[in-house]
């Protein structure tokens, strides 16, 4: 039997996944030790896995919100950033490494402590992949910013003095890509279809693409209409009071029911007076929303939009970053939902009556559907995470 060491970031979009695969392992009798944050304990442990804390050792939580805010758009911040989470965690991750010698690595795309881990100690290496895989091809459609790639070239000097220190404590990386950015070398486990993957065929071998790891319907929601419309901008960025307004206004006191899920950075008694067909919670089981939902009124974070199609729901797409807005393009160019441009209450019940409306929609989110299910799901990820086991 053999022994894995997951390494996450503290987010449920990347976390969820691993979920199903951490079950499989277990179920399969191997043992499983998960690196991540104490929010997701219950829920790691509840997979089967030993929950052991980074929460001490991370900067990243730690950060004012003007300089999170800064992580994802400004490289050299981000890199060090990151630089500072794995030199934090070396002690106690190489330490447990060496005592535990695990058989596999398999870490999150942006948990690069796990990748950097993996090559000082030599450990067979696994890349855990929420979001679309990323190369030159898909790179178009994911659509880089100009802005971005200048601020990369820009901050180079910046990021190779993080590198040295990396490289001062004995981890092999050349190039600080190694560890930020899987090539076609690297083992990769993608979490959608290749159907849905734009340019899978670009990809090597060495990549697969399981389908999303979708958790089962244990809850059941009451149909109190005919169209139920769901809206959620996920749990990360949805601090979106002006946005779930809009909604309000455009929804309120339709014949649709709502349900609408704003997170925990919204006080619900700022929203006004709330019209009876209305829900609005801080946090929903949205699998079970989504069981039964007719649309959904998305920020487009890969989790939901997975989910969504896996239930055939399509979507009305509000992205707000670059990675979101390249999961909203992928949805539309396969006609699966469209995207809002501006927010009124106008043009959000207009987009939502186009979507119901139009039946090719939902067809389309029907045939991505049945393309994840063909797909080998979290099964097929541990298996090739026993097979590259040493
Ligand atoms: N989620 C949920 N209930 C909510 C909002 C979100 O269960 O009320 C789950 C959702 O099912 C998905 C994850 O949280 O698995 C959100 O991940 P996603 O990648 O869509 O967005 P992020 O939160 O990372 O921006």
């Amino acid at each position: 039997m053999s022994k894995i060491v997951f390494f996450c970031i503290p987010a449920h979009g990347h976390t969820n996944p691993t979920l199903g695969v951490v079950k499989e392992l277990v179920k399969q009798g191997h043992e499983v030790w998960y690196y991540s944050y104490s929010p997701f304990r219950e829920k790691i442990e509840a997979a089967g896995a030993k929950f052991i804390a980074c929460d001490d050792y991370d900067t990243e939580q730690k950060l004012e919100p003007k300089d999170a805010e800064r992580v994802g758009k400004d490289l050299a911040f981000s890199t060090k950033i990151l630089v500072d989470t794995t030199l934090a965690l070396d002690d106690m991750v190489c330490r447990d490494m060496t005592e535990l010698k695990p058989d596999c690595i398999v870490a999150d795309s942006m948990a690069v402590w796990g990748k950097a881990v993996a090559l000082k100690l030599n450990i067979p290496f696994v890349s855990s992949t929420t979001t679309f895989a990323f190369n030159q091809h898909s790179a178009k459609i994911m659509k880089q910013s100009i802005g971005q790639l200048f601020g990369m070239i820009f901050s180079m000097p910046k990021i190779n003095k993080n590198l040295k220190r990396l490289q001062d404590k004995g981890y092999p990386v050349k190039n600080i890509l190694d560890i930020i950015q899987n090539d076609n070398e690297t083992n990769t486990i993608v979490y959608t279809s290749p159907e849905f993957q734009p340019c899978s065929e670009t990809f090597s071998d060495k990549y697969t693409f399981v389908g999303p790891s979708i958790r089962p319907v244990t809850e059941d929601i009451k149909k109190e209409k005919d169209k139920l419309v769901y809206i959620s901008m996920g749990t990360v960025m949805n601090n979106c009071l002006e946005f779930y307004k809009n909604c309000i206004s455009a929804l309120g006191n339709t014949g649709y029911q709502i349900i609408m899920s704003v997170g925990n950075l919204v006080d619900i008694d700022d929203l006004g007076t709330i019209p009876e067909n209305i829900s609005v919670s801080n946090f929903v089981d949205q699998i079970a929303v989504l069981n039964k939902a007719d649309v959904f009124l998305s920020h487009c974070g890969m989790n939901s939009v997975n989910e969504s199609l896996y239930y055939q729901v399509p979507l009305v797409m509000y992205p707000q970053t670059t990675e979101q807005e390249g999961v909203s393009a992928r949805v539309s160019q396969l006609g699966a939902g469209i995207r809002l441009e501006k927010i009124s209450p106008d043009t959000i019940r207009a987009a939502v009556e186009q979507v119901l409306e139009t039946p090719s929609y939902h067809e389309n989110a029907a045939a991505i559907s049945e393309g994840f299910k063909r797909c080998s799901g979290a099964k097929g990820a541990a298996d090739k995470i026993i097979r590259l086991c040493k």
